[in-house]
């Protein structure tokens, strides 16, 4: 196993061009450690089966290298790099046995059956294949026919990496979770450097040590989940991530004093107003309360609480901006009138869409 570096990496589908808008993978440097857990999540279209199809040898990038350890395998075919890779639809022989199916990658490399037969077995078991061991694999349904190909990709020890692409899109949901954790214990288990592609933020915080969210064709942030929840370093990760996501306001700075539609707010820190440049502030619905109209804090419109079991949310009109508020299930709140209290601790700005610091006061 090694690390992969990808070094200035950029991908445009059109072949070498000046035109920044021809890149569906913007340029970018990025190594993954081996043995780690990574996802990759972004919106569908954002480039994230081009960057996986580049570190698989699927496509040879436009600009730039492809490292394994030190040896650099841009050029080198799918075949020579030692990965396994699983799509979003299964890739199956129909006509093997499910058995077959999953010794086909072994088989292909020689391997014995001796060593073979347990592998199988136990990776069955773990999958929940084994009463259709010895059945072909055409009849099975599409959930079991993914399980297959899920198998194909883990059967082999001595990988490089085990790149997922959105590999429980045809999966019911209740095997989803089922098949999520067993992914992770086998990382646990094997210390495989995986990559899992998802455009669901769940399954990506979920089965990742590290979160690369990409977004337009560019990484956007990369982070644990909980760095992605605290500190979004991007107003996209922000509102990608969180259900429902970060409030995103247009405001105006002057020192500690944010101006949301006329209204003044103060932060905990100090910013310079920036000359140019569209300035936000981000706060996420965790971070509000919602009380009685009359109390300290901003008044506030409440147009709608829905309930959704856990928590209830609150969309609130300040002014004429609107955000979402969570509330603990058990509020009583009546009325359209609320006050707004925000947890200053937790407000981030933006400009043009990305984080700025500000000097602690
Ligand atoms: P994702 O997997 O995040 O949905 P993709 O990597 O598949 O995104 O696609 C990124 C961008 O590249 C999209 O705009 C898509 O239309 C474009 N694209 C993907 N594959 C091809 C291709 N074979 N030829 C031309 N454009 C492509
Ligand atoms: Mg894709």
């Amino acid at each position: 196993m090694a690390s992969i570096t990808l070094k200035d990496v950029a991908h445009s589908y059109r072949g070498e061009s000046q035109n920044p808008a021809d890149f569906a993978l913007k340029k970018l440097n990025l190594t993954w450690r081996d043995g780690g857990a990574y996802a990759l999540l972004g919106p569908s279209g954002c480039g994230k089966t081009t960057l996986l199809n580049i570190i698989s040898g699927l496509l040879i990038p436009t600009r730039g290298q492809v490292l394994f350890k030190d040896q650099d395998v841009t050029r080198l075919p799918t075949e020579q790099r030692n990965i396994a890779q699983i799509f979003q639809f299964p890739v199956i022989y129909d006509t093997m046995t499910v058995f077959e199916n999953l010794a086909f990658p072994l088989k292909n490399r020689g391997r014995t059956s001796k060593e073979i037969e347990p592998r199988v077995i136990e990776l069955a078991k773990m999958l929940g294949l084994e009463k259709d061991l010895y059945g072909k694999a055409q009849h099975l349904t599409a959930d079991a026919k993914q399980k297959i190909s899920l198998g194909r990709g883990l059967i082999r020890k001595s990988v490089n990496a085990i790149l997922f692409d959105e590999p429980l899109t045809v999966i019911d949901p209740q095997l989803k979770w089922q098949l999520r954790s067993q992914l992770k214990f086998l990382h646990k288990k094997f210390k495989f450097t995986m990559i899992y592609v998802t455009h669901d933020q769940t399954e990506a915080l979920t089965f990742a040590d590290e979160v690369i969210v990409m977004y337009g064709g560019a990484i956007v942030q990369i982070g644990t989940p909980e760095a992605l929840f605290e500190r979004p370093e991007h107003t996209f990760v922000g509102y990608f991530i969180g259900s429902p996501g970060m409030n995103i306001l247009p405001c105006a700075l002057k020192g500690n004093k944010a101006m949301i539609d006329g209204i003044e707010i103060s932060l905990n820190q100090s910013y310079t107003p920036p000359s140019t440049g569209k300035i936000e502030l981000g706060i996420r619905p965790e971070h509000l309360r919602l009380e009685e109209p009359g109390r300290d804090g901003l008044p506030v419109k409440v147009l709608k609480i829905d309930d959704i079991g856990r928590h209830k949310i609150a969309r609130v009109a300040l002014n004429t901006c609107q955000l979402n508020v969570i509330m603990p299930e058990m509020t009583t709140l009546t009325g359209d009138m609320g006050t707004l209290v925000i947890d200053t601790d937790h407000a981030n700005i933006y400009l043009d869409e990305h984080l700025v610091t500000g000097e602690t006061l």
